[in-house]
């Protein structure tokens, strides 16, 4: 039996289209997050792992188990982090330390657009926060996940060529100003205020 399953998207394959399209969707939820997910359980059966949650997995275990716990959970968050109903900017607490750290919501998304273009291969943006509730941008390549380092997730954007190929091909700048345009805030918020 499967230990791990692929967790339900939170909204239709379709609904995040013109930004994101219901091709790239099926194919990045149902391909590939869909193939981290049965690589993980075929390696994590009879292992040490077995009765381990996936933030225990991910904060203990290193090569080809880490890098599939990590890209379930990475991919389980980036979902959430994208809605067809974006406020389009943070409210509350999370809006005061994104000013407090960059300045203003303006400077935060020219500097969070920058490490997302500058990621060289494939990998994963974070805005985290630390434990004295100070929020920065964080670059991951690969799997790279910021709860190996203490730090919580609050947001993040998958710069993977699988995340915008088939609607942008090379464009990963196109696929950031897609992505602003989706952002979960209250997603975000909620991450913020845990
Ligand atoms: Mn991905």
């Amino acid at each position: 039996m499967a230990k791990f399953n692929l967790e339900n998207l939170p909204f239709e394959q379709n609904a995040l289209e013109p930004h994101i399209s219901k091709t790239t969707i099926e194919f990045h939820y149902g391909k590939h997050h869909q193939t981290y997910v049965n690589t993980l359980n075929s390696l994590v059966e009879n292992s040490e792992f077995v009765d381990s949650s996936l933030e225990d997995i991910i904060r203990k275990s290193e090569g080809a188990v880490f890098n599939n716990a990590a890209q379930v959970w990475n991919h389980n968050f980036y979902w959430h982090c994208l809605t067809p109903k974006s406020n389009k900017g943070p409210k509350g607490n999370l809006a005061l330390a994104i000013e407090k750290t960059f300045g203003s919501f303006e400077k935060f998304k020219e500097e969070f657009t920058n490490k997302c273009l500058s990621l060289f291969g494939s990998g994963w943006c974070w805005l985290v926060k630390d434990n004295e509730g100070k929020v920065s941008i964080v670059q991951k390549s690969n799997a790279g996940n910021p709860i190996t380092e203490g730090l919580k997730p609050i947001l993040v954007c998958d710069v993977w060529e699988h995340a915008y190929y088939l609607d942008k091909q090379n464009a990963r700048a196109k696929y950031v100003e897609s992505f602003w345009e989706i952002v979960n805030w209250e997603f975000a918020q909620k991450n913020f205020e845990e």
